[in-house]
């Protein structure tokens, strides 16, 4: 492996200048040099460590490039950073950290390029690259960290006990590179992981969902929450998950490992989609099996109503886990509710009002779940596989089909509730919901148009049955 580093981005060239006026060394550390080596993309941000005020050196860097750019300082951290060539360009200085057993924040001290590469997380991470005139380019690599990227391997570059115990997050971030470089964990340090794992309790959700974000987030998320529920950490941060895990057996007859196939259905939604909230919704959409599971003599295992249960747990799990409360939110509760019933429409003849009903409730999210449901078949009988998927084809072919012929996808009901009170001169009344939930019904169900004309016939009638008198015809 070359020792030597061909540098391109604009901003180290400055950063030498800078460097030498204020007779200060500075190297390129962390994530960009990483990723630098093992040619993955760039990640449009650059850490860098000088010998000396990290914070001096983003003013004279940032007032090299540009007076009028903006450093946003951090006395506090010691850090400073802005943004420049459409990249976050952050600044330390070297330092020396000890811990308190209660806090992820070290006291901090001046040090050298040494004593900082110590304080790194991973030997991957602690490369640095020189930026100075004198040995611009050159690698410093004091914990071989090439050798363990070439070997796929996390490794803490110092005793990985003190490591995880000083700074619990680690832990989180060990798994995060697992699954996002498909490394493997050093054993020993792996060991810590598992030694510390009660003490991820002393950091804050925000930064333990942010890790859990970046490993739901790639390729094969299925390596990190594997570590993650082999390390015991599972059990601490995401209990519902881990309680997926196991088989009962009765008579005989097992029902499959819910955690294992929550995995390989998470596996499968990232090989059609990258989207985080699809791919929340695999992970929650069998969450509810556990305490619906029930032994039924004559139909073996049944997991009755936990698509109901598990949408309804949907909010506490976002609102622990710190995830927004929102549209994220109401498209997962909808998606885990909704996830049988593809599925459920290939059992029976394929009804358009099914359909319709579907394409309502579902709305523009059709095609997400319909990738889900396709998700969740991890049979190994493949011919049972091979009938379901045949079966889905056929209903995302109605669906097409029905779509372009009813417009059910962003239907709003062609009646209003005004209309109804101006028609019959009445106040808010339950009869209002009554009446639009009739028509809605009748169209979902084929018996009348989606068309104004007809809804309002409907509705004239359906209100002079409820004993409603006409006021005011249109
Ligand atoms: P990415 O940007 O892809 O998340 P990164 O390695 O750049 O990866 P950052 O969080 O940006 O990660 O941190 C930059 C560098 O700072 C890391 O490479 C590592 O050397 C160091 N670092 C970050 N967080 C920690 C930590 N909790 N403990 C020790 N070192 C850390
Ligand atoms: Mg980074």
């Amino acid at each position: 492996m070359q020792n030597q580093l061909v540098l391109h981005h604009p901003i180290f060239n400055y950063i030498s200048k800078a460097s030498e006026e204020l007779g200060l060394e500075s190297y390129v550390v962390g994530g960009y040099v990483r990723d630098l080596i093992m040619q993955r993309p760039f990640k449009k941000d650059i850490d860098f460590v000088c010998v000396g005020s990290g914070i001096s050196l983003a003013e004279k860097t940032a007032s090299l490039i540009d007076p009028n750019i903006q450093v946003h300082i951090f006395k506090n951290y010691g850090t400073a950073m802005f943004h420049a060539f459409d990249t976050d360009i952050e600044f330390v200085g070297a330092r020396r950290e000890s811990y308190q057993r209660d806090s992820r924040n070290p006291i901090v001290e001046d040090g050298t390029l040494e004593d900082d590469q110590n304080r790194r997380d991973f030997t991957i991470n602690a490369l640095a690259i020189s930026v100075n005139k004198n040995n611009f380019g050159e690698l410093l690599d004091p914990f071989n960290g090439i050798d363990d990227i070439e070997k796929g391997i996390i490794r803490t570059p110092l005793d990985a006990n003190i490591t995880f115990s000083d700074d619990p997050l680690r832990m989180m971030r060990a798994i995060r590179f697992a699954s996002v470089l498909q490394f493997s964990i050093e054993h020993s340090t792996f060991e810590a992981i598992k030694n510390n794992k009660e003490r991820i309790k002393i950091i804050s959700q925000e930064r333990i969902t942010e890790e859990l974000n970046k490993i739901i987030l790639s390729k094969n998320p299925s390596i990190g929450f594997g570590l993650l529920f082999d390390s015991g950490l599972l059990e601490i941060i995401f209990p519902e998950m881990y309680a997926l895990h196991g088989v009962d057996t009765i008579r005989n007859l097992s029902h499959k490992d819910n955690f294992y196939h929550t995995l390989k259905v998470l596996d499968n939604v990232c090989e059609m989609s990258d989207s985080l909230w699809l791919r929340w919704s695999a992970i929650l959409h069998d969450i509810a099996k556990p305490p619906t599971k029930k032994f039924d003599e004559n139909h073996g295992w049944t997991f009755h109503g936990h698509e109901f249960l598990g949408s309804k747990w949907v909010p506490n799990i976002f609102k622990r886990m710190k995830l927004p409360l929102d549209a994220p939110m109401r498209y997962v509760q909808k998606l885990v509710l909704l996830h049988l019933r593809p599925i459920s429409l290939t059992k029976e003849n394929i009804t358009d009002a099914a359909i319709r009903r579907l394409l309502f409730e579902a709305g523009d999210d059709i095609d997400d779940l319909m990738m889900l449901c396709r998700a969740d078949i991890t049979s190994k009988n493949k011919l049972k596989v091979k009938r379901y998927l045949d079966n889905f084809d056929i209903v995302e072919k109605k669906i097409i089909e029905i779509e372009e012929k009813d417009h059910i996808r962003n239907f709003q009901p062609p009646i209003s509730g005004e209309l109804i009170m101006e028609t019959f001169g009445i106040q808010p009344c339950k009869e209002i919901g009554i009446i639009k939930n009739q028509i809605k019904d009748a169209i979902l169900d084929g018996d009348i148009r989606n068309d104004y004309d007809e809804a309002y016939q409907m509705m004239l009638q359906k209100g002079q049955s409820l004993g409603l008198i006409v006021k005011k015809n249109g």
